[in-house]
């Protein structure tokens, strides 16, 4: 593979989340005190401060929270891509991610139903995208 746009950095926190995805079976960290997910990984639970955490799976079903459409270039590692939309998905089971739909960007809604994809980009990274259901 040759992929030539940024990758993200994987840290010793958000490292579980990565190999999920490359596993592709996505896990998100849950806090044992208040019961609440959260992403992107934190060491401590955002809701409660708690640093009981365990890695649990999600369903990879959520909608459409918010979305933009990039027309400008900011990347030139995108050219190719532009317009693309940057889309905040929020999973059923409550965290918000910033990912991208695929599909034609004028199809996306407010509230959409989305699905969650694996697009596999490097031998280390796996990144995670959305389908419209
Ligand atoms: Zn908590």
């Amino acid at each position: 593979m040759d992929y030539k746009k940024p990758l993200p950095i994987v840290t010793e926190t958000n490292r579980p989340f990565w190999d999920s995805l490359k596993a592709h079976a996505m896990r998100l960290p849950q806090c044992d005190a208040c019961g609440k997910f959260h992403a992107p990984p934190r060491d401590f639970c955002p809701h409660c401060l708690s640093d009981k955490l365990t890695w649990k799976p999600v369903q990879g079903t959520g909608e459409v929270y918010s979305f933009i459409v990039m027309h400008q270039l900011y990347d030139k590692t995108f050219a190719d891509d532009v317009p693309y939309n940057v889309t905040m998905v929020k999973l059923d089971e409550g965290p918000r991610l910033v990912s991208n739909v695929r599909g034609p960007n004028d199809a996306i809604r407010i509230g959409d139903r989305v699905k969650l994809v694996y697009d596999d980009v490097s031998a280390e990274i796996t990144l995670h995208r959305f389908v419209r259901l």
